[in-house]
């Protein structure tokens, strides 16, 4: 695969004075969800060592254990926002069915954002459990958080570079990502061509992961691949953008 940096080059010419500061609108905004905390605090050198500011959407958090808190307080001291993905990662649309909507914010929402508050973690953002969403959902939600976070698919015919919703400009409350994990079938090369793009419209792309590991699973992101991500980034450019930031 041949590096960034030529075909930077190949397109845009050699890098002169005054280039970077043209690329520096854009972005790219990664974020985890659930709860592997033990997993995630692990990659903090990695993170600093790229400069790199993430978002981790944790679930369960009243039942994490003493250490994992401690664990997210550096993380969060060391820039990265520690944000809400429910209280019992409750699939908003079978909940409301069941029940109504003023139940889900009941049972779910206002518990979790509680919980968090009383350990000095304040949610600013949601990302919807298994990215079940509807517009009425995000208007109840977004009087809660500042964006909300839902997901973009790829399939067989349109890839991540075709993947419009996750390339913001002036986002909105309501924000999607796509997966890097290995269930999502994005390729590193797909995800350095969508990185390459997201230079070229000055947007911020939204990619998402739960469990970076090296054990195989659907839901776990090699930590390579994780690490590749940052290195194409960093050679685009992009600068590292929390979801409350966006
Ligand atoms: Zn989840």
């Amino acid at each position: 695969m041949p590096a960034i940096k030529n075909i930077l080059e190949s397109v845009f010419g050699r890098p002169r004075a005054g280039m970077f500061p043209r690329c520096r609108p854009a972005g790219i905004s990664i974020s985890f969800d659930d709860s592997y905390v033990d997993e995630w605090y692990c990659l903090k050198d990695l993170f600093a060592e790229y400069g790199a500011t993430v978002t981790f959407f944790v679930s369960n958090f009243d039942l994490l254990p003493e250490k994992s808190i401690e664990k997210l307080k550096i993380l969060r001291d060391d820039g990265h926002e520690i944000a809400f993905h429910g209280l019992r990662h409750l699939s908003a649309g079978k909940f409301i069915r069941e029940n109504s909507l003023a139940g889900y914010l009941e049972a779910e929402i206002l518990p979790g954002i509680d919980a968090m508050a009383r350990r000095g973690f304040p949610p600013a953002t949601f990302s919807y459990p298994y990215g079940v969403r509807a517009p009425y959902i995000d208007d109840a939600l977004l009087k809660y958080f500042k964006h909300v976070r839902a997901v973009a698919c790829t399939n067989s015919k349109k890839r991540l570079s075709g993947l419009k919703q996750i390339y913001c400009k002036n986002a909105g409350g309501l924000v999607f990502a796509a997966g890097i994990d290995n269930i999502y079938g994005n390729s590193l090369e797909e995800i350095r061509d969508a990185l390459i793009k997201t230079m070229g419209k000055k947007k911020t792309i939204l990619l998402y992961a739960h469990r970076p590991t090296s054990e195989p699973g659907d839901y776990c992101t090699p930590v390579p691949r994780l690490q590749a991500v940052l290195e194409y980034a960093s050679e685009c450019g992009l600068k590292f953008l929390r979801v409350r930031d966006l």
